[in-house]
């Protein structure tokens, strides 16, 4: 077993995560087997309490896990199957240890964070490397070096690579090699001194991976591998993806990332077949057509909010040798100045989920938009649920519907909570979360677009269709496609009179893959480039 650590230094937001994703792409397609891990040293217990702002997008695991949109990566990049323990935060470690500490598990010793805390993290990698299956753990550690919060973590790692031994583990430091306008200059020291401070707490990096706007000449490579302790060849120049995140594994493999890898920690491996991934990023970079397609959301101004979203339309559009303009729209503007003036001209709508009532008027304008004007529309949790307002609204005229979420006296509840849900009163992980099956009906357009009548897909969401107005709705072209396998819970309607309606209460942007895109996505594009035509 090896395990590969990611670290980052000098700022955030270098892009670790995807550079773990990458070398997992790589060192899969030379055959092994490879498993991805997020540490994250924040107090949450998982980000699923975190608003946008803050985290952006929540990823959701088949398990249920509410995690880091990282694992998000992971799972595009690699064929690994992730479950909650492949993102670990400070706050699960120190629940566990606390709740052994008050069982009497240490009783009698003082508890500390070493060796307690830094038992507990090793413990989880470790686990995750037994319990797996693969040949290699790719641990990427949150946050950067010098923060106080990630010292644990570090400190962990430093213990762990002592014990399974420097040959089986090694440290890929992100770091920034900014080049200053005015003197005209890359310059290397502020990544000496990240690697100086990951030195001082006993940890050597064996690669960095340069981020950089600038090619890294020889002069530069010799100075960060001379100062940093590394040789030549794992001076590893990481510039900024010129269309897509997918050319981020080829350009790591022109570098010669995972030949080092390999070296270094002994992998004897064949090159890695890279063809059909380059096909695809040729497609995403030099699609023969492009469509139009809407966001109707209320955090379009952040990049990562609606991230597997993004990602999936990528993925339809590139099957189709299509790209997607994205046309963003603030759910707000729309209420301010109707759906017509942004949505005009624009070949699809999606709306995708969310919480609260801020936007939801706007949402609902939307959805009335495309359901008049034929414009093939995919709605998404509360996309779907924004839809059987809009519907229950304006075409069975129960005037003031709406959701209890927003509306909690509203006179017709067409989405309510459900009983068991109500007497929850905790926020952290008490939604209904992950995977549960579909059983689509014959004869739905659903059923046609995926192929098959049963499904499996994710849920993240508290509230529900209520039952008591299918009748009604149904009556009036309302077309319930999707329940449970039991009947008794709502997951896709469509609409009998409409072209591409479809909307769904799970979300399918989460097992969207760049060569084997959704069923959802991949028919909604087709729908979208027919409505251009
Ligand atoms: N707020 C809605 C609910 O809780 C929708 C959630 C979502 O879109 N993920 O049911």
């Amino acid at each position: 077993m090896k395990y590969i650590f990611v670290t980052g230094g000098v700022v955030s937001s270098l892009g670790k995560g995807l550079a773990a994703a990458s070398l997992g792409t790589l060192l899969e397609r030379r055959g092994l087997r490879v498993v991805l891990q997020k540490l994250d040293p924040y107090l949450n217990v998982d980000p699923g309490t975190m608003n946008p702002f803050q985290h952006g997008e929540v990823y959701v695991l088949a398990d249920g896990a509410e995690t880091d949109l990282d694992l998000g990566h992971y799972e595009r990049f690699t064929n690994c199957v992730l479950t909650r323990s492949n993102n670990l935060t400070s706050g699960q470690v120190y629940e566990t240890v606390l709740a052994k500490e008050r069982r009497g598990d240490y009783l009698g010793k003082t508890v500390q964070v070493i060796p307690h805390i830094t038992d507990e993290i090793k413990g989880r990698i470790r686990e995750l490397g037994e319990t797996s299956g693969s040949d290699i753990v790719i641990t990427e550690i949150g946050g950067t070096t010098g923060d106080i919060e990630g010292l644990p973590f570090l400190e962990a790692i430093r213990q762990f690579i002592l014990e399974v031994g420097p040959e089986n583990a090694i440290i890929m430091h992100v770091t920034l090699v900014p080049f200053i306008k005015a003197a005209g200059e890359l310059k290397t020291k502020p990544t000496q001194q990240s690697v100086a401070k990951l030195r001082e707490i006993g940890l050597q990096p064996q690669v960095l991976i340069c981020r950089t706007e600038m090619p890294l000449d020889k002069e530069v490579r010799q100075k960060l591998s001379l100062y940093c302790n590394v040789p030549m060849d794992a001076v590893i120049e990481a510039g900024d993806v010129e269309h897509t995140i997918y050319e981020s594994p080829l350009n790591l493999q022109a570098e010669g990332l995972d030949s080092t890898v390999c070296r270094i920690l002994r992998l004897d491996t064949p090159q890695p077949d890279m063809t059909d991934w380059s096909k695809f990023v040729q497609r995403v970079i030099a699609p023969k057509k492009r469509v139009k397609v809407a966001i109707v959301g209320k955090y379009i101004e952040l990049q990562d909010a609606y991230k597997s979203i993004y990602e999936s339309l990528t993925h339809a559009g590139a099957s189709h040798d299509c790209g997607i303009d994205l046309v963003l729209v603030d759910a707000e503007d729309i209420e301010q100045e109707g759906a017509d003036k942004y949505l005009r001209g624009v070949a699809g709508v999606l709306v995708p989920g969310g919480f609260g009532d801020r936007g939801v008027e706007g949402k609902i304008a939307a959805v009335r938009y495309s359901r008049e004007s034929r414009t093939p529309f995919l709605g998404l949790c509360l996309g779907m649920q924004v839809a059987t307002i809009e519907f229950a609204r304006h075409v069975c005229g129960l005037e003031a519907a709406n959701s209890t979420e927003f509306d909690p006296a509203t006179p017709y509840p067409v989405i309510c909570i459900l009983e068991e849900q109500k007497d929850v009163t905790e926020k952290g992980a008490s939604m209904r979360l992950g995977t549960c099956p579909t059983a689509l009906g014959k004869n739905t357009l659903a059923h046609q677009v995926y192929g098959k009548s049963l499904i499996m897909e994710r849920h993240r969401h508290r509230y529900e269709f209520n039952m008591s107005y299918r009748e009604i709705m149904e009556k009036r072209g309302f077309v319930i496609a999707g329940t449970s396998p039991e009947g008794d819970l709502v997951e896709l309607v469509e609409l009998s009179n409409h072209p591409w309606f479809i909307a769904c209460q799970y979300h399918p942007e989460f097992q969207s893959k760049p060569n084997s895109p959704h069923p959802l996505f991949k028919g909604f594009i087709s729908a979208c480039l027919a409505h251009e035509d």
